[in-house]
């Protein structure tokens, strides 16, 4: 009856069906507006799990750093890769004036403790052509390891951070004590796998060590790092442990050492990047 009706309406009125379209076309279009405007913003999408983990950075980026022409990788038979966990800190502006004293590349996998505080040292780190790349946030082992939505909204955090200050999205990883470490089990029996097996999957580059420093271990001397590193490095690739947190002060002081032996030796520096070979523990849990 109704459409009868508006049959006649047109009839007799002479609308052509072309307007009589468009009219519908229009308010479909303003109901989509509508809902569009009505939608609250969010500044950076929450990833659970890590599915299209690459493609859910929505801030704007931050003002381009323009990276400087030093501290260049060179890669050979037999190269080091010099890493710094659980930074940064007062202590990593030393390491920073040290590597580019040297003309050396590192790479630093950054936590948010003290984040905030030294920006402007992460900032220096990208300017200076190092890798940053992603330890976690928290670093709690009771947290990250007690899901597998904790660690990677641990990782999304420092992840946001990292974006923020620099404006790049890092996708090299290192878990906090190594994907081999036997603490994370107790908190979520298979986790270690579930983790890197997601990692993997999607395009995220996780690197264990293969030279140990042993600056995690208490307090050690500047001594015992140089000869701990010195003593193990090899032919091949040679990825080792430093640590650039607070109470690292001696790790510091062997640094200049260690690298003048390296360099008296052959030994060329580079920093980690996608293309650089995986060194992966043995999965323990
Ligand atoms: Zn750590």
């Amino acid at each position: 009856m109704q459409q009868k009706k508006i049959k006649n309406y047109i009839k007799k009125n002479k609308v052509p069906l072309i307007i009589i379209i468009c009219l519908i076309l229009n308010i479909i279009m303003l109901l989509n507006y509508v809902i569009k405007i009505n939608k609250p913003k969010s500044e950076f999408k929450e990833i659970k799990p890590l599915i299209n983990f690459n493609k859910n950075i929505e801030i704007p980026k931050p003002k381009k750093i323009k990276v400087k022409n030093i501290n260049p990788s060179i890669i050979s038979d037999k190269t080091i890769y010099l890493t710094f966990d659980d930074g940064p800190s007062y202590l990593t502006e030393t390491i920073l004036d040290i590597l580019k004293e040297e003309n050396v590349p590192a790479t630093f996998f950054v936590t948010s403790r003290q984040i905030d505080k030294y920006s402007n040292v992460i900032r220096r780190m990208y300017e200076e052509n190092h890798t940053i790349g992603l330890h976690t946030s928290t670093h709690l082992y009771s947290y990250i390891y007690s899901s597998d939505e904790n660690y990677f909204n641990d990782l999304n955090e420092i992840r946001m951070k990292v974006f923020n200050i620099t404006g790049i999205k890092s996708r090299i990883i290192r878990l906090p004590g190594g994907s081999s470490n036997t603490i994370s089990k107790k908190y979520n029996p298979g986790i270690m796998t579930r983790i890197t097996n997601t990692l993997i999957s999607n395009d995220f580059y996780y690197y264990d060590w293969n030279i140990d420093s042993e600056d995690a271990s208490g307090s050690i001397s500047k001594e015992c790092i140089y000869q701990n590193v010195t003593n193990r490095i090899h032919n091949g690739t040679n990825i080792i442990l430093m640590h650039d947190s607070s109470t690292k002060a001696t790790t510091a002081e062997a640094l200049q050492d260690i690298i003048k032996y390296a360099k008296a030796n052959g030994y060329t520096f580079a920093k980690i990047t996608k293309q650089t070979k995986q060194i992966h523990h043995h999965i323990n849990n």
